[in-house]
């Protein structure tokens, strides 16, 4: 019998160290499908697109934290600030604009991480490691009062060469650990590496993630 979904939710849960945070990452998944996991104790849930987020967030209960990890437009900003708790996948000066100016709108200041390309996929989004230095010495981060830098997201290759997505996780908490402690991003808390999903969920967190995204362990196959 297949498992039920409480079934895979406990077992997701067990497969997370102490502290790790749990997103569930709900794209293409029915109202249904994330009451029911919100039901089991969710809260932290993770959309890919602005549209579907726009729609299903005002159904839902208002205590769900919305994580917007997939690549976000400039056009589409206004209608992701102000539902998200946290956006995943900053990987440009004039995105990071774009979302201090819609956060002073709506009133917010906005948590995001800074998207850094790690895998060998030319299609995955990302600052090189290079980038990313300019963009923690040289954006003006001063600047944006409604905007906080939170920490960094990654994904690794879509390859069964775990050594090569273990490396790509390392270099990643590397580079965290590098501009956490140089401590040239703004004051407050830089503190969470956003890596790993349900298929390197492990080795993410074995490299130091502090949080995963995951959806097919959860809710099965899309
Ligand atoms: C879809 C998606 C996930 C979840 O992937 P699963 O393999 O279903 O766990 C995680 N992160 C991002 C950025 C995604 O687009």
């Amino acid at each position: 019998m297949a498992p039920t979904l409480a079934e895979r939710y406990q077992a997701v849960k067990a497969g997370l160290r102490p502290g790790v945070t749990l997103v569930a990452v709900s794209k293409t998944r029915t109202m249904d499908e994330i009451r029911a996991l919100y039901e089991l104790g969710q809260r932290d849930f993770g959309e890919n697109y602005p549209q579907e987020l726009r729609e299903k967030a005002p159904q839902l209960p208002d205590d769900i934290r919305w994580h917007f990890i997939g690549h976000l437009q400039r056009s589409n900003v206004k209608h992701v600030v102000p539902v998200a708790h946290l956006i995943h996948g900053v990987d440009s000066l004039r995105l990071a604009e774009e979302i201090d100016k819609r956060a002073a709108t709506a009133g917010r200041v906005l948590d995001i991480l800074l998207q850094v390309h790690i895998a060998q996929e030319e299609t995955k989004h990302g600052l090189s490691p290079a980038e990313l230095r300019d963009a923690i010495g040289n954006w003006p981060w001063a600047g944006w009062a409604h905007l906080r830098p939170r920490g960094l997201m990654g994904m690794a290759s879509n390859t069964e060469d775990r050594d090569q997505v273990r490396r790509e996780f390392e270099g990643l908490k590397q580079l965290f650990d590098t501009v956490a402690a140089a401590n040239t991003h703004p004051p407050g808390p830089f503190d969470t590496l956003s890596m790993g999903m349900s298929g390197d969920a492990e080795l993410a967190q074995a490299a130091g993630s502090t949080l995963v995204r995951i959806g097919t362990a959860l809710f099965g196959p899309r």
